[in-house]
C-alpha cells in the first residue's frame, strides 16, 4: 500500500521544525508532497519559487518527497492531486485551536479528507518561520533553527535590504 500525504504550509522559509515534521511524517506515510501555499493575502519574504527551491535543495534527493506549490484552497489542490490526507505539525496549545478549525473546515469542504497531526519535539517547539524572519531581519544568528542554505538565503535577503 502506498500511503501519501500532502504537507502544506507557507514555508517562508523552511525551518528545522518543518524538517522534523517531514522526517516524522515519513515514518507514517510512504510519500509526502511538501506543498508551498501561495497566499495572496500575505506579502512573503521569499517568493514561491525561492521557497520551493530552498526546500528542494534540502529534501529533493529523497525520492519519497515531492516539492510542489498551490494557489487557492487546499482541498481543491488535494482533489486535483487525488490525495485526501494532510500532514500538519503541532507546536503548542496555541497551534491547536487554529489547526482544529482548519481541519474541520477542510473536512466540511471535502468529507473524505483527514488531517494527521504530528507533534514536534522539544528541540523545535519554539521555532516558527515568523520568528526566524524576525531574528534574521535584526541580524540575529539563525544557525540551528534553519538548514544552512536557508540561513544563507536569509543573509542575502537581509543584506539586499
Ligand atoms: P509557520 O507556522 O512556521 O509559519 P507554516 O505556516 O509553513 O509555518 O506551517 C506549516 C505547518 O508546519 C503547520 O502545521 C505548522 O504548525 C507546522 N510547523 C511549523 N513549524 C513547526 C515546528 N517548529 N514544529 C512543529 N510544527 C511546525
Amino acid at each position: 500500500m502506498n500511503r501519501i500525504a500532502i504537507y502544506p504550509g507557507s514555508f517562508d522559509p523552511l525551518t528545522n521544525g518543518h524538517l522534523a515534521i517531514i522526517q516524522r511524517g515519513l515514518k507514517i506515510f510512504d510519500r509526502l508532497v511538501v506543498a508551498v501555499a501561495n497566499n495572496p493575502d500575505k506579502v512573503p519574504l521569499f517568493d514561491v519559487d525561492e521557497r520551493r527551491r530552498m526546500i528542494s535543495e534540502v529534501v529533493g534527493n529523497d525520492p519519497r518527497v515531492e516539492v510542489d506549490s498551490f494557489d487557492g484552497l487546499l482541498v481543491e489542490y488535494a482533489k486535483r492531486k487525488g490525495i485526501h490526507r494532510v500532514l500538519r505539525g503541532l507546536r503548542a496549545v496555541s497551534d491547536f485551536e487554529y489547526e482544529f478549525q482548519l481541519a474541520n473546515m477542510n473536512r466540511k469542504l471535502l468529507p473524505d479528507f483527514d488531517t494527521v497531526f504530528v507533534m514536534t519535539g522539544e528541540d523545535y517547539f519554539y521555532v516558527s518561520a515568523r520568528l526566524v524572519r524576525e531574528v534574521a531581519r535584526f541580524g540575529g544568528d539563525v544557525t540551528g533553527l534553519v538548514p544552512p542554505n536557508v540561513a544563507e538565503g536569509l543573509r542575502r535577503k537581509v543584506q539586499g535590504g
